[in-house]
């Protein structure tokens, strides 16, 4: 038993909790082929979302984010660290909140 049981739920918490699971797994598949996992299940995503298929499109959005989770592993990448530092309360281009950048 790890200790994932005492954790809070947070992104920190997910990703270490998907380090333990899989980390020895996501070295032995490459990093070239996680990414690949990454895009199939965001096909997924779309291929359920075209579906009109909620409960697919809930575990779908769980894979994407546990595979990116295996990504960052990967690349030491601290994910809850990279998303709050990139957009910290506010809109990274246009520095508001709510963004007022042109939709694109
Ligand atoms: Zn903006």
């Amino acid at each position: 038993m790890g200790l994932t049981l005492m954790m809070n739920k947070t992104i920190k918490n997910f990703q270490d909790l998907m380090r333990e699971l899989y980390i020895e797994r996501d070295r032995q598949r490459g990093i070239e082929k996680t990414l690949l996992w990454l895009q199939t299940e965001q096909g997924e995503l779309i291929d359920a979302y075209l579906k009109e298929d909620t409960s697919t499109m809930i575990e779908e959005v769980a894979d994407i984010f546990a595979w990116l989770c295996s990504v960052c592993n990967l690349f030491e990448i601290d994910l809850e660290s990279a998303v709050w530092e990139k957009y910290p309360n506010k809109c990274p281009k246009c520095l508001m909140s709510p963004c007022k950048c042109p939709v694109r």
